[in-house]
C-alpha cells in the first residue's frame, strides 16, 4: 500500500496532484492532515462518493503495511521509515533528509498536478467526466485560473486534455469560486464586529465569537476575517446551544494553540487546534486563553511545588510534630508513595488525646489528588467542587508535591498583591457598650452571657460575642444568632458552664467548637479563636490556638469584626481593630485586605448580600477589587456547593430585589448564569413576583419556596436546556428536576384562551411554583389563574350544598362539581342559586336514579 500524506492547510493543487497519483498507481491512498483550505473542504464534499474510498485517516491507517509515502506540493517529509517520493513545483528548498531514502522531484511549472496529469496521460488511465474535474481544480487554482505568472505552456496543455475528457466546467466554477452567500457574509461581519485582542503581552492575540448559526463549517471563513490577519494568534469561540465550540490557530512558532486548547480538553496540533467546553462563558474562556497563550511555555507543572515536608508512614505523631515546623501541612508517604496528608490541627488534636506514639498513617488524610499532567479546565473543575486548600499532586502512586489553590488563583487572576484595606490602627478602639448589650437581649440571654463570661474568667480565658450579633446590636437590628469566640478553650468553657447549668450542648473537637442548647430554645455558638484558614503556600507560622485580633484578621468585612467582651471583669467592652464601627457609621462594605475576594470568592456574594440587606455601599478599594475579581471570573473558583448556599441565603433575605439588583450590577448574574442580565422587562417580573408572593400567600393561605420562584424567574427566559443546565450545575436539584413540568404549564396556559384548558392545565401543576408561574404570565393570563385560584378557594358549591340538596355522597359528586365549577369559572354559573338550579336540571335525573 502507498499513502500521499497531505500537509496541514493543503490547498487544491495538494489535493488534485494527490488524486490524480490514486488513479497512477493503484492501492494508493490519501492521508488527510487535520486542517485543509475551505475549497478542498467543498470539493471533498461535491464530489464524495468519488473520494471517499481513496481517503484514509490518521486513525483508520497501519502504518505497517505502507512501503511508499508521496509528497506532494511540498519539500516537508513525515516522519516515517519508508521510500517518500516528493513531487513539488517549488524552489528547491535544500531540505536536509537525514538519511532517509527520499526521491526529489521538481518541476517548474504553474502547478503539480499538471505533472501529473502528464504522466497519467502517458500511462494511459482512463479518466472520467469526475475524474477530469477533479484534476482541474489544482491547476486552475494554482494558476489563479492561468493569470499568476508561474503558469506555464504545459500546464494549459494538460488543462485542454482534462477538457478533452469532460471536465465539468461549472463544477470546477463552484469549488475554486470565491465568493459568499449572504449567510457567509452576515457570519464574516460578526466575527469581525466581536474580534479584540487578548491582553497577551508580547504577542498579538485576538478573539472573537459568534452567536448566529452557520451551516458551514466555519474554519474556512477565518482567513477573511481581517483582524485575526496581523495576530501571532487567535481564536473563535461558536456558540452552540449549550456548548461551546472554540478553533484556534497560530502562526507564531511559540504558540502552541494544540498545547493550548489541550488544556480545555481539546485536540489538533501546534498551529491549528479545536475543542468543545460546558459550563463556561465567553468571558470565562476570555480569561481562560489570555491566562493559557501568557503561561503557554510554563506548564502547569510549575504549579506543583515540593516546599512541604514529608515524613514516613510508620512516624510516630510526636515526631511528625517536629516535622511540621512552621508548616500547616506534612505529607505522609511509605517509601515514595503517597499516602495522605496531616495538618497541623489534626496533629495537635491527636496528641492532645493521647495518640501521641500512633503511626502517622492511622490519621493522614487521603485527600483528592491529582496526577501530574492534570489540565486547566480538569484543574477548574476540582476546585468548583471540592472545597480544599491544597491538593496533593500523585504520580503512579509516588508523589510528586502540591498544588495550592491560592497560589493558582491568585496567579490565573492576576491579583497577587496582598495589602490590608481597612484604616490602619495602631490599638483597637474600644467603646463601653454595657448599656447597649443589656438593652439588646432578652434578659434571660444577657444573664447567661454574663455567666458564661464569669465562667471564662475563672478558666483563665477570655470570652467575646463578635460577628453578625455585633454589627446589629450597633445598627440596632434584632438577631439572637449569637456567636462566642474564646481565647482559650471553647470546648472547656462549654463543657464547665453547661455541665453545671444542666443545659444540652454538642462539642466538636477536632474543630476546637460547640454548641450550647438554652432552655428557651436559643442556642450559643462558641469557637476558639484561631487563624487564616487559607494558607499561603505552605509558610504559614503555625500557633495551636490564636487571639482575638487573628481571628478576626480570617473574617469578610470590617463590618463583621466588632467584638463584645464578656469576660467577667470587662464584660461590655466593645473593641473595634478595623474600624468597623465608622464603616457602620458610614453604611460600607470594606474587606480587609486586597486578596480578601481572591481567598475566597464567596465574599463577592456576601458583600452583595450586605449591602443590600442594610442598604450600604461598597467602599471604593472593595468595589474596584469586587469588580475586578468578577470579571477575571474568580466565582469560578467557588465551589459550587456554596454558590448554592449563598444563594439560598439571597432568597431568603427581606431584600431579594435589591441583592439581585446589585448581583446584575457587578455582574455577578452574568457570570454565574451564563450571560444573565436584568433588564427592564426582567426587572418587572421580579416585582411581579414579590406582589405574587404576597397576594398568593393571602389568596391560598400557604407559604412558597422563593427559593425555586425567583430561579425560575431569572431564567425563566432561557431555552429549558440551558436552564436545566445551569440549575444542575448550582445543585438545585429540586428546580431542576421540575423544570420541564413548570415549562411545558408555562407554555400550554400562554397558548390557550380557553378557561377550561387553563383550569385543568393549572389542576395538576404543582403549586409551590405558582408565582414563578404567574409572573411570568401575560396580564391577562395573570388575572384569570388569579380569579380561578379565587374562586377554587370559595367554590360556589359545595358537596354539602349538594348533601343538603338530599343527595347521598357518591363518586360522581366529584364531576358534578367540578362540572358546576368549570361553568361558575366560565361566569356562566354566577352565584350559588344559580348553581344549585344548574345541577337539579342537568345532574338530578341521574343523580335520583344512583344505585343505593
Ligand atoms: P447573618 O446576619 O447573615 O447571619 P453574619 O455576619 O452572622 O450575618 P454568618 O454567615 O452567620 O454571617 O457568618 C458569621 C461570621 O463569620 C461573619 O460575621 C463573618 O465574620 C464570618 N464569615 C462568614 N463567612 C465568611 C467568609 N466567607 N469569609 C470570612 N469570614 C466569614
Ligand atoms: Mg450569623
Amino acid at each position: 500500500m502507498q499513502v500521499v500524506i497531505l500537509s496541514e492547510g493543503s490547498d487544491l493543487d495538494a489535493f488534485s496532484s494527490a488524486y490524480g497519483l490514486t488513479l497512477l498507481y493503484p492501492s494508493t491512498f490519501i492521508l488527510l492532515p487535520n486542517v485543509l483550505q475551505y475549497k478542498v473542504s467543498k470539493a471533498i464534499s461535491l464530489f464524495q462518493d468519488k473520494i471517499k474510498d481513496k481517503i484514509l485517516t490518521k486513525e483508520g491507517i497501519n502504518f505497517e503495511k505502507v512501503d511508499k509515502v508521496f509528497v506532494v506540493d511540498s519539500q516537508t517529509v513525515p516522519d516515517v521509515n519508508v521510500p517518500i517520493e516528493i513531487f513539488d513545483h517549488h524552489p528547491n528548498k535544500s531540505l536536509n533528509y537525514k538519511g532517509k531514502n527520499v526521491k526529489l522531484n521538481l518541476y517548474n511549472v504553474g502547478s503539480i498536478t499538471t505533472v501529473i496529469v502528464e504522466k497519467i496521460k502517458k500511462a494511459k488511465v482512463n479518466l472520467d467526466k469526475e475524474d477530469a474535474t477533479i484534476l482541474s481544480l489544482g491547476i486552475y487554482d494554482d494558476t489563479g485560473g492561468f493569470k499568476f505568472s508561474g503558469t506555464t505552456e504545459r500546464d494549459l496543455k494538460a488543462f485542454t486534455f482534462l477538457t478533452k475528457s469532460g471536465l465539468d466546467f461549472l463544477k470546477l466554477q463552484q469549488v475554486v469560486s470565491d465568493t459568499f452567500d449572504l449567510e457567509d457574509v452576515e457570519v464574516i461581519k460578526e466575527i469581525i464586529k466581536n474580534a479584540e485582542p487578548l491582553p497577551v503581552e508580547g504577542k498579538k492575540v485576538y478573539i472573537s465569537t459568534l452567536y448566529r448559526k452557520y451551516s458551514k463549517d466555519v474554519a474556512w471563513i477565518l482567513k477573511y476575517i481581517k483582524p485575526f490577519e496581523p495576530a501571532d494568534a487567535y481564536f473563535l469561540v461558536v456558540n452552540q446551544k449549550s456548548k461551546k465550540f472554540i478553533i484556534g490557530r497560530s502562526k507564531d512558532e511559540s504558540i502552541d494553540v494544540g498545547k493550548i486548547l489541550s488544556q480545555l480538553d481539546g485536540g489538533g496540533h501546534k498551529f491549528a487546534a479545536s475543542t468543545t467546553i460546558v459550563g463556561f462563558s465567553y468571558d470565562e474562556i476570555k480569561t481562560f486563553l489570555t491566562f493559557l497563550t501568557a503561561k503557554h511555555q510554563k506548564p502547569l507543572t510549575s504549579f506543583i511545588k515540593t516546599d512541604l515536608p514529608t515524613v514516613e508512614a510508620d512516624l510516630s505523631i510526636e515526631e511528625v510534630k517536629s516535622y511540621l515546623g512552621r508548616y500547616r501541612y506534612v505529607v505522609v508517604l511509605q517509601n515514595g508513595r503517597y499516602v495522605g496528608i496531616l495538618n497541623d490541627k489534626l496533629i495537635n488534636n491527636a496528641i492532645k488525646h493521647g495518640f501521641s506514639n500512633e503511626k502517622a498513617i492511622v490519621f493522614a488524610e487521603e485527600l483528592i489528588t491529582v496526577s501530574p499532567d492534570v489540565s486547566f479546565i480538569q484543574l477548574l473543575k476540582m476546585f468548583s467542587t471540592y472545597q480544599t486548600d491544597i491538593f496533593p499532586v500523585v504520580e503512579k502512586g509516588y508523589y510528586k508535591g502540591v498544588i495550592y489553590k491560592k497560589e493558582f488563583v491568585s496567579e490565573i487572576s492576576g491579583i497577587k498583591e496582598d495589602k490590608p484595606i481597612f484604616l490602619p490602627i495602631s490599638k483597637p478602639k474600644t467603646v463601653n457598650y454595657l448599656n447597649r448589650v443589656k438593652k439588646f437581649f432578652p434578659l434571660e440571654i444577657f444573664q447567661t452571657l454574663k455567666e458564661v463570661g464569669e465562667y471564662a474568667e475563672k478558666l483563665g480565658y477570655r470570652a467575646f460575642i463578635i460577628g453578625g450579633v455585633v454589627r446589629d446590636i450597633v445598627l440596632n437590628k434584632e438577631n439572637l444568632d449569637v456567636d462566642i469566640i474564646v481565647e482559650g478553650s471553647a470546648v472547656d468553657l462549654i463543657k464547665a458552664y453547661a455541665k453545671d447549668k444542666n443545659f444540652n450542648f454538642y462539642v466538636y473537637p477536632e474543630f476546637m467548637t460547640g454548641v450550647i442548647l438554652l432552655p428557651n430554645g436559643l442556642k450559643l455558638d462558641f469557637a476558639t479563636a484561631r487563624k487564616e484558614e487559607y494558607d499561603s503556600p505552605g509558610s504559614y507560622p503555625k500557633v495551636e490556638k490564636a487571639n482575638l485580633f487573628e481571628d478576626l484578621y480570617r473574617r469578610d468585612f470590617t463590618i463583621n469584626t466588632l467584638a463584645i467582651e464578656i469576660t467577667k471583669s470587662n464584660f461590655g467592652k466593645l473593641i473595634d481593630y478595623f474600624n468597623g464601627l465608622v464603616d457602620i457609621k458610614e453604611k460600607r462594605i470594606r474587606i480587609l485586605h486586597s486578596l480578601s475576594f481572591v481567598e475566597d470568592p464567596i465574599r463577592i456574594l456576601r458583600a452583595l448580600r450586605f449591602a443590600g440587606r442594610l442598604n450600604f455601599k461598597l467602599e471604593k478599594k472593595t468595589e474596584n477589587l469586587l469588580i475586578y475579581a468578577v470579571e477575571r471570573d474568580l466565582l469560578n473558583f467557588a465551589p459550587t456547593g456554596r454558590i448554592n448556599l449563598e444563594l439560598n441565603l439571597t432568597f431568603k433575605e427581606e431584600n431579594t430585589f435589591e441583592i439581585l439588583m446589585l448581583m446584575d450590577r457587578y455582574k455577578v448574574l452574568y457570570k454565574l448564569f451564563a450571560g444573565l442580565s436584568i433588564d427592564q422587562n426582567k426587572e418587572k417580573v421580579l416585582i411581579k413576583l414579590q406582589d405574587s408572593f404576597l397576594l398568593l400567600e393571602k389568596v391560598l393561605g400557604i407559604h412558597f419556596p422563593k427559593n425555586s420562584n425567583y430561579l425560575y424567574v431569572l431564567l425563566g427566559n432561557y431555552p429549558e436546556e440551558i436552564t436545566y443546565n445551569l440549575l444542575k450545575k448550582y445543585h438545585f436539584e429540586k428546580e431542576a428536576s421540575y423544570l420541564n413540568e413548570f415549562y411545558t404549564t408555562l407554555q400550554s396556559i400562554k397558548n390557550t384562551d380557553s378557561i377550561f384548558d387553563i383550569y385543568k392545565t393549572l389542576k395538576s401543576f404543582n403549586r409551590q411554583f405558582l408565582p414563578a408561574l404567574m409572573s411570568l404570565l401575560p396580564e391577562d393570563k395573570f388575572k384569570i389563574v388569579l380569579e380561578m385560584l379565587e374562586k377554587e378557594k370559595k367554590p360556589v358549591l359545595t358537596g354539602e350544598d349538594l348533601i343538603k340538596l338530599g343527595l347521598k355522597p357518591s363518586k360522581i359528586f366529584k364531576d358534578i362539581l367540578e362540572d358546576v365549577f368549570v361553568k361558575y369559572l366560565q361566569n356562566s354559573i354566577k352565584t350559588k342559586e344559580e348553581a344549585i338550579s344548574y345541577v337539579k336540571k342537568t345532574h338530578l335525573k341521574r343523580l335520583s336514579n344512583q344505585p343505593e
